[in-house]
């Protein structure tokens, strides 16, 4: 457990470790469900880890399904306290451009979602960053992520995009990739249907990520 949702919730991360043999890397940090109404990237980083069970990714892993448990349960965007967790990064842009909906909270990270997730990248040192969104179908990059979105799009078919089209203070992407110039990705996919072409979609480019080969 890496923290407590407004409500008292555990927000999960798994860990995962590479054989004793792989090329040390940076660690890969995934994370689903930042947003509540977005409930099937929770269940893609599950399937993931299913399979990160079975055979141990290349890299140091770390998947937290579900950042937002209280906004799935609830059915919404935002989370307990009514805040837009993707607009309460401590970036510098923090709290600008302010949109109905869109609340970044009273303080940069002041929501405990969001410290819970800031932390765990702290503390880990996370440099592969993957956030993955619902539900168009693109990759999306910030900071030094565009090499492993070219990667990624190839697999799953998507197309890659560098600007989101509208401003987004405060994001995940604007603090780590815009501000650190960390690997960032964000990975929007579509809902499963009936075929579960989405995961079909999806599942070698979230490999690629913490280099597991396809099969
Ligand atoms: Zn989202």
């Amino acid at each position: 457990m890496i923290g407590q949702t407004v409500l008292g919730r555990p927000i999960e991360a798994v860990h995962f470790t590479p054989p004793s043999y792989a090329t040390p890397k940076p660690p890969a940090l995934l994370f689903g469900a930042i947003h509540g109404d977005e409930a099937v990237t929770q269940l893609m980083l599950e399937r993931l880890a299913d399979e990160l069970v079975e055979r141990p990714p290349g890299r140091d892993t770390w998947i937290v399904p579900c950042v937002n448990p209280d906004g799935v349960i609830a059915g919404t965007r935002n989370n307990a306290n009514d805040v837009d967790l993707n607009r309460n990064f401590g970036a510098q842009n923090w709290g600008t451009a302010r949109r109905p909906g869109y609340n970044p909270g009273t303080a940069a990270e002041d929501q405990p979602e969001t410290q819970a997730l800031v932390g765990l990248i702290e503390r880990v040192g996370a440099h592969r960053l993957i956030a993955v969104h619902a539900t168009y179908r693109m990759v999306n990059w910030d900071g030094c992520g565009e090499p492993l979105a070219q990667e990624m799009a190839e697999r799953c078919g998507y197309p890659v995009e560098h600007d989101m089209g509208y401003p987004t203070p405060g994001s995940f992407g604007a603090k780590y990739g815009v501000e650190r110039r960390l690997e960032v990705i964000t990975l929007e996919v579509p809902y499963l249907t009936v075929d579960e072409r989405g995961w079909t979609d999806c599942r070698s480019a979230l490999r690629w990520c913490v280099d597991l080969p396809s099969d």
